[in-house]
């Protein structure tokens, strides 16, 4: 369990070598958006210009999570973005078991801050962080012990490789729009 602030866990984010992947990074990638959110995306690890700006989703994914941000009718002060890894992996390749368990605890301590009342999991490897395991189906929210609404959809990044994505992705939205109207 990591204690104090949000400061105080930023500062611990940014001075950890817990894993090798910190070496490669040019910034550790900590979140977005509004401190105290209705709404938490949770994605998977930095690209190359995440780990330029040391800010998540500021790349080309980014601007299809803005889209659907859009298309889901949210405000800025409705939801924050965060990633299951803070540093960039080579290549963007997956994230490993041990890195996501190594970071974990950062993970569960920026969910724990940020109190969010849903939590959309953008892809198989922010579920697996999040659950330890593979639970989910597309789309079909379930609620937390705590009382969270979770949900998975698929990541930004498919909608930019996949265009059949986009109208599926809208269809899962659609379907789970009580979650957050
Ligand atoms: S990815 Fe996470 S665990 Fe690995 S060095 Fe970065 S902050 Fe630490």
């Amino acid at each position: 369990m990591i204690d104090g602030g949000f400061e105080h866990l930023e500062k611990e984010i940014r001075k950890c070598a817990n894993c090798s992947l910190h070496e490669g990074a040019t910034n550790p990638v900590i979140m977005k958006g509004s401190r105290d959110p209705n709404i938490l995306f949770i994605g998977e690890a930095p690209g190359k210009t995440e780990d330029m700006t040391g800010i998540p989703f500021s790349g080309r994914a980014g601007k299809k999570l803005d889209e659907m941000i859009g298309y889901m009718g949210l405000s800025p002060d409705d939801y924050a973005v965060i990633n299951v890894l803070k540093c960039r992996p080579p290549n963007n390749r997956k994230p490993r078991k041990s890195e996501i368990e190594q970071c974990k605890p950062f993970l569960m301590a920026q969910i724990r801050f940020l109190d969010p009342r849903v939590i959309i999991l953008l892809g198989n490897t922010a579920e697996e962080a999040f659950f330890s395991r593979k639970e989910m189906q597309w789309g079909v929210p379930l609620v937390t012990d705590e009382g969270i609404s979770v949900l998975k959809i698929f990541h930004p990044a498919a909608m930019i490789y996949q265009r059949s994505r986009i109208d599926e992705q809208k269809e899962l939205l659609d379907k789970n729009r009580h979650l957050w109207e």
